[in-house]
């Protein structure tokens, strides 16, 4: 028995020298990272609004920017109306493309939108700027997919991106410092349960 323990000890006393060398060896951030949640499973926007908590948490300035959600009443937006002075929103003008139905005027909303993003990332006044679902507004090829890299990357040195939504460009892909491509293993829609308030919205 003793000597198990022994050997546990011997073990963790090692394993601890070796995570401490390995975070030794790694630098803080300079800057700001760009991050990129994707893939067909569900959290996509719910990690990137557990990340603004974290960050609200230690007084960090945050900013987000619902794309394609317009209409929609969801838990985290009634959330952050209620603390306007914590939470910047903004939402993009219209709602689902199925709703509107206008090419036309989703790429309006969309180039709008994207004019709000652009002075959220500059102005140098957030720590994390949420770009929730604009992977879907690239996908309907409503903003040009490179001129969206750009804006990402020259992006205030402060400020933390986190863009959402399936079907990331590749050209995102790569230029991110971080990508998590969530993966659908079950989900209950497929079982017939419909979307519930407070845990898909
Ligand atoms: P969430 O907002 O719950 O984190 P998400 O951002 O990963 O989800 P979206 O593509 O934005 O996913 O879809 C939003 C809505 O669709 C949520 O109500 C979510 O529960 C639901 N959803 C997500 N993934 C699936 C799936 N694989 N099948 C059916 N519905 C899904
Ligand atoms: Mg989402």
């Amino acid at each position: 028995m003793t000597d198990i323990n022994e050997e546990h000890k011997k073990e963790m006393i090692e394993m601890k020298a070796e995570h401490r060398a390995k975070i030794k060896a790694k630098k803080r951030s300079e800057r700001g990272l760009f991050m990129l949640h994707t893939g067909d499973g569900k959290g996509k926007s719910t990690a990137a609004y557990g990340t603004l908590l974290r960050a609200l948490g230690w007084g960090h300035d945050v900013a987000v920017l619902q794309y394609v959600k317009g209409n929609w009443k969801t838990g985290e937006k009634e959330f952050f109306k209620r603390f306007p002075e914590l939470v910047r929103l903004e939402v993009m003008g219209e709602g689902f493309t199925w709703e509107t139905q206008d090419r036309e005027r989703d790429i309006t909303a969309a180039e709008k939108a994207w004019e709000v993003s652009k002075e959220m990332l500059n102005s140098g006044e957030y720590d994390l700027v949420v770009l929730d679902e604009l992977n879907i507004v690239l996908r309907n090829e409503y903003l040009d997919k490179e001129m969206v890299k750009k804006g990402l990357l020259a992006r205030h040195p402060r400020t933390t991106v986190i863009v959402t939504g399936r079907n990331a460009p590749d050209n995102l892909i790569e230029a991110a410092d971080l990508v998590t491509n969530m993966d659908m293993v079950k989900h209950p829609f497929d079982n017939g349960i419909k979307a519930a308030r407070g845990i898909d919205f």
